[in-house]
């Protein structure tokens, strides 16, 4: 028989082969925890689009307005801190390539592998 214990306590459970804790108060504290969980993750994945955002919106201000559209590179993306593992969204423009956004800057891969950056 194998004795199961309480996700909050690790109690050995007793009772009902339902059970998941040992009492109410374990099982409120268990669900605190885990919505602190998920807005500790939140606010880690926010802190990293923004960061983001603040990247190419500085590489944005620094191009000219008449100028030719600014290519980045991504090495030079990522020694600056930008993560590429979260956007928050995405699109694709007539020749189907894809545009990962930050907000409301984008970044298109060109066929050399740099990013032409993008105002939505
Ligand atoms: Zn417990």
């Amino acid at each position: 028989m194998s004795s199961k214990t309480c996700l909050t306590c690790q109690e050995t459970l007793r009772g009902r082969s339902d059970k998941k804790f040992c009492d109410d108060a374990c099982r409120s504290m268990h669900h605190q925890q885990k919505a602190q969980d998920e807005l500790g993750s939140l606010r880690q994945i926010n802190a990293l689009l923004k960061k983001n955002r603040q990247i190419l919106a500085r590489l944005w201000q620094s191009k000219k307005s008449e100028g030719p559209k600014l290519l980045l590179q991504r090495m030079a993306l990522l020694q600056q801190g930008f993560v590429f593992d979260f956007h928050t969204h995405q699109s694709s423009d007539s020749n189907g390539r894809r545009i990962q956004y930050w907000y409301d800057l984008g970044l298109m891969e060109e066929e050399d592998g740099r990013l032409a950056l993008l105002l939505f």
